[in-house]
């Protein structure tokens, strides 16, 4: 797929605030530093469109990024920091949850897994999630770089297996360092989007 435009179209947190457009919705969710926004800005060809590592304290909010003006992406922010207190773990539970149930025009989940270790519980967890809403789930084994080839498989084993992850969802390899898996990634992204 070649990106011709790309652009912060909105943020939102609540369903008003949601873009008024058709367009098919592709939602990335992911344990914080799992490599999410080197993933948009790679599979965009934008240095720093997406901002890196939200931290807790800063609003959370869901960007939609507008491409080609054919697809949105929509960055959810990472899960899993050890320190997010209480009550915001609930805002970022209500705002996910709100989006996912509701919004007509999503169409999958890219879900981004560290290639290098084991889903962690919260990994786990998104995904059965997302699969008890039946909403098709890409999984994306980021960093693929760091581990050699020849280990790759033997990852992917285990992350499936970890995950449960259903037969007919996709398990891709990436690396946002060399582009390693990103035609791939557009292929499979567009197959969910256009259907
Ligand atoms: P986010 O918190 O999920 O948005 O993660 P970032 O995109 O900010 O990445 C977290 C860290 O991992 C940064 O230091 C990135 O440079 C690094 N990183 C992300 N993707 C890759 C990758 O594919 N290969 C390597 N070697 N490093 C990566």
């Amino acid at each position: 797929m070649k990106v011709t435009k790309a652009e912060l179209f909105t943020v939102a947190v609540k369903p008003e605030q949601y873009p008024n457009t058709p367009l098919p919705e592709i939602a990335l969710a992911g344990r914080s530093n799992v490599g999410k926004s080197s993933f948009i800005n790679k599979m965009i060809n934008r240095k720093s469109l997406a901002r890196t590592s939200q931290r807790p304290g800063k609003t959370q909010t869901l960007n939609f990024y507008a491409i080609n003006e054919q697809l949105h992406f929509v960055d959810v922010p990472g899960y899993g920091f050890a320190k997010v207190s209480k009550k915001e773990r609930e805002a970022w539970g209500k705002m996910i949850e709100t989006y996912i149930q509701q919004r007509e025009q999503l169409r999958a989940v890219v879900q981004l897994i560290d290639v290098r270790h084991k889903p962690t519980e919260d990994d786990k967890l998104m995904y059965e999630w997302l699969k008890h809403f039946d909403i098709p789930v890409i999984v994306i084994a980021t960093k693929c770089d760091k581990i050699p080839k020849g280990k790759w498989q033997k990852h992917l084993k285990v992350i499936s297996e970890e995950l449960s992850k259903h037969e007919e969802d996709p398990l891709l390899l990436f690396s946002s360092e060399s582009g390693h898996g990103k035609e791939q990634a557009w292929k499979t992204i567009m197959h969910y989007a256009t259907r």
